[in-house]
C-alpha cells in the first residue's frame, strides 16, 4: 500500500494530526523531546483506500541541530514515501526552519501537500494565505485538534497518493489447488482416491461449472478446484523424453493455482527433481503443503533416513506443513484438507502496521543490521504491502545483506506464525 509521510518542525501539531488521520486519538502518543517512540508507521483507511502514515517525528535523526534534523526528515521522506505531508503551525507562520524543509521538498519528485495547522478559527484566514510563500503550493487549512477540514486533508491525500497495487487475484468461487511432483510419485493415484470417493458429492454441487481440465473435489466439507487435472486423470503418462513438457504444465498448474500439494514418494530418497518443483512453487510465491505419499512402504530405518534427508533437503521450506499419506490405502488422506486451509489462511493474511512496527523496532534495537562500508543502515518503518503471497516492504538508509533479511524472516515467522506460505521480505533503499 501506498506512503505518506508526515514531515514538520515539533510542536506544529503533527502527531494529533496524523491522530486525525487515523481517525483514532490513541494511536501516536505525543512528542516527548528526547524519546524515541517505538512505532512511526500506521495503517490509514479514507474512502476505501487503505494507505500507511509515517509520523517522520519518531525517527530522530542526527544532532545537527533543529533545522537539520527537520530537514534531514524531509530529505527520508522524500526518499521513502509516494507523497510527503508537511505541517506548518498557521499561528506562528512559517518559520526559517519551514523555509528550509519547503526548499528540501521543492526537489521532490513526488507529490508534497502543505497543511496548515492550528486554525481553530477563521481570524487566522488570511494568515494561511502567506504560506504560499513557501512554493508548495496551496496551504490547506486544518485544525488537528477540532478536525477543521480533515476530510477535504484526507481527499486530497488519497488524491495525491498512488493507487495500491491489487493483492494477487482471488476470484470467487473454491481454492484452487495444484497437485504436483514428479513422474510416478502418486499424483493420479491420489487424485482417483480423492474423487473416486467421493465423486458423487462433487457431481452434486449445484451451478458448478468445471473448467474440463480442473476437477471439483470435496474434501472435509469444502469443495476444491484442482487445477490442470486432465492428464493426471486420464492417467496419460507421457513418453520419454517430455519431461520438458511436464514441467511447463507443472509450472502453469502452480501459476494458476493458490496453493500447491507438493508431493514427495517418502520411499525413495529427496531427489533434485523434487526440488526443482517445491523451488517452483516457492518462486512463483505460492502457498504449499509437503505430502510424504507412499507411507505404506516406509518402515523404520527409512523413516530415519528420511529425516535427515529433510533436514538437508528442505532448509529453504522450514516453513511448509509435512503430511505423511498413502494414496494406495487412503492413510491419512483427510488431513490434506486441514493443511491446505492453514497454508492458504497464512496465504491471505495481513499483519498490522503497528504490529509490524513495534516488533520490528524491538528485534531490530536487540540486533542492528550488519556494518557495510563503515555505514549502519537504519530500518526506518515496514508495511505489509500485500497479501497472496505475504510481502513485507522494508524502508532503509542502507542495504541489508541476505542473511539479515533472512534472519528478519524467521524472527518474523517466531511471531506470527505464517505456516504453509512463503513471506517474502523487499526492501527499499533511500537513493
Ligand atoms: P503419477 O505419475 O504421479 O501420477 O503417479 P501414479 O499415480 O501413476 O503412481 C505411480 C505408481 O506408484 C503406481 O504404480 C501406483 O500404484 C504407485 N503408488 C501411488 N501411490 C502409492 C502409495 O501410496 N503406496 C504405494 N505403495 N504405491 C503407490
Amino acid at each position: 500500500q501506498p506512503v505518506l509521510a508526515v514531515v514538520g518542525r515539533p510542536n506544529v501539531g503533527k502527531s494529533t494530526l496524523v491522530n486525525r488521520i487515523l481517525g483514532r486519538r490513541e494511536a501516536v502518543v505525543q512528542d516527548v523531546p528526547g524519546v524515541t517512540r517505538d512505532r512511526v508507521a500506521y495503517d490509514a483507511l479514507w474512502n476505501g483506500r487503505r494507505f500507511t502514515v509515517v509520523d517522520t517525528g519518531g525517527w530522530e535523526p542526527g544532532a545537527s541541530g533543529l533545522q537539520g534534523a527537520v530537514a534531514a526528515q524531509a530529505e527520508l521522506a522524500m526518499a521513502t514515501a509516494d507523497a510527503v505531508l508537511l505541517v506548518v503551525d498557521a499561528s506562528v507562520g512559517a518559520t526559517t526552519t519551514d523555509e528550509a524543509v519547503a526548499k528540501v521538498l521543492r526537489r521532490s519528485k513526488r507529490p508534497v501537500l502543505l497543511a496548515a495547522n492550528k486554525v481553530d478559527d477563521n481570524r487566522l484566514i488570511p494568515d494561511v494565505a502567506s504560506l504560499w510563500s513557501l512554493g508548495l503550493g496551496e496551504p490547506m487549512p486544518v485544525s488537528a485538534l477540532h478536525g477543521r477540514s480533515s476530510g477535504d486533508l484526507l481527499d486530497a491525500i488519497v488524491k495525491a497518493l498512488p493507487e495500491a497495487p491489487r493483492d494477487g487475484e482471488r476470484t470467487a468461487g473454491p481454492r484452487r489447488v495444484a497437485l504436483v511432483g514428479k513422474p510416478n510419485v502418486g499424483k493420479s493415484s491420489l487424485l482417483n482416491k480423492l474423487t473416486g470417493e467421493e465423486r458423487s458429492v462433487v457431481d452434486s454441487v449445484a451451478g458448478t461449472t468445471v473448467d474440463p481440465v480442473d476437477s471439483l473435489v470435496e474434501l472435509d466439507g469444502q469443495t476444491w478446484r484442482f487445477v490442470d487435472t486432465a492428464g493426471l486423470r486420464k492417467r496419460v503418462h507421457t513418453a520419454s523424453g517430455t519431461e520438458y513438457y511436464a514441467s511447463l504444465r507443472t509450472k502453469a498448474a502452480i501459476d494458476s493455482a493458490e496453493v500447491a500439494i507438493v508431493l514427495l514418494d517418502a520411499s525413495e530418497p529427496l531427489s533434485e527433481q523434487d526440488l526443482r518443483v517445491l523451488t517452483m512453487v516457492v518462486e512463483a510465491g505460492r502457498a504449499c503443503v509437503l505430502a510424504f505419499n507412499k507411507w505404506d512402504l516406509v518402515d523404520e530405518d527409512r523413516r530415519h533416513q528420511l529425516e535427515r534427508e529433510l533436514d538437508r533437503g528442505l532448509v529453504r521450506v522450514p516453513w511448509a506443513q509435512k503430511v505423511n499419506i498413502s494414496a494406495l490405502t487412503g492413510r491419512s488422506v483427510r488431513k490434506l484438507a486441514p493443511a491446505l486451509r492453514t497454508a492458504l489462511e497464512s496465504w491471505d493474511r495481513r499483519v498490522s502496521t503497528g504490529q509490524l512496527n513495534s516488533w520490528l523496532s524491538e528485534l531490530i534495537a536487540a540486533t542492528p543490521p550488519p556494518v557495510r562500508g563503515g555505514k549502519q543502515p537504519k530500518v526506518l518503518f515496514a508495511t505489509q504491502a500485500a497479501i497472496r503471497p505475504p510481502t513485507l516492504v522494508l524502508f532503509t538508509t542502507g542495504f541489508l545483506e541476505a542473511g539479515y533479511r533472512r534472519f528478519i524472516e524467521r524472527k518474523f515467522r517466531e511471531r506470527f506464525g505464517f505456516e504453509g506460505s512463503p513471506v517474502r521480505i523487499n526492501v527499499r533503499v533511500r537513493e
